[in-house]
């Protein structure tokens, strides 16, 4: 068995109602990380997201390295991105029952890592499951206590840019890899995965309805998906 959860950044784009349609037909909801500054500048992706089954997390407003901002400054980058959440649920007409929480480029905010844990705890914020990952780095790394979603498996596809040498087949290297330098072989048995994808219209430009190829790829090869829950 092979199972996994998908997780999907940096929505709203221009490609997330494709990519909502694209899972829609697969009947796998994703845990979709929403920027605070799209969803005030282009809810209408958003709302169709909701309006579709899918579940939206707070993923800062503006993107930062966590890692570089005080502890008030990051407190805004969330409470920014929750009144944006807060009013597209709202637009939607969606209950919101979930509040996941995703760092920009994992990062938990070096120094302030332990007080924006807390942070989140008070705000609130919900564990997305994980009780079925079985890697021990998992556990040691204390990646199964912390409030936010890191992830097992990341595609990388956002590499896949002009003038870049990272193509497709890197992706498709990647989901082949039987020992990764990091994360774990998302096509090994017995794996339990948090899948990163992002929704990029730059990578939408170089490879069209990518998401769907590397979907149905792990489909064919014996993936299934989780519908998420929290805890
Ligand atoms: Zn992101």
């Amino acid at each position: 068995m092979k199972r996994a959860i998908l997780t999907i950044d940096d929505v709203p784009s221009n490609n997330t109602r494709a990519i909502v349609d694209c899972l829609n037909k697969k009947d796998i909801t994703a845990v979709m990380s929403a920027q605070g500054d799209r969803l005030e500048r282009m809810p209408e992706n958003a709302i169709y997201a909701l309006q579709h089954g899918m579940i939206l997390g707070n993923h800062s407003y503006s993107h930062p390295n966590f890692s570089a901002l005080t502890i008030e400054e990051s407190r805004e980058e969330i409470e920014k991105c929750e009144e944006q959440l807060e009013r597209v649920y709202k637009m939607a007409g969606v209950e919101r029952k979930y509040r996941p929480f995703r760092f920009p480029y994992g990062d938990k905010g070096g120094q302030n890592k332990d007080a924006l844990q807390e942070f989140l705890k008070q705000k609130g914020f919900d564990k997305l499951d994980d009780s079925q990952i079985p890697y021990t780095w998992w556990k040691e790394s204390g990646l199964d206590r912390d409030i936010d979603t890191l992830w097992t498996f990341d595609f990388a596809e956002y590499n896949i840019r002009q003038g870049s040498d990272f193509t497709l087949d890197d992706v498709f290297k990647r989901v082949n890899d039987q020992n990764p330098a990091s994360g774990a072989a998302i096509l090994a048995d017995g794996g339990y995965h948090i899948i990163l994808l992002h929704a990029h219209d730059e990578t939408e430009e170089m490879v069209p309805e990518y998401y769907r190829r590397f979907i149905e790829y792990l489909l064919e090869h014996g993936v299934t998906f989780d519908r998420p829950q929290f805890r």
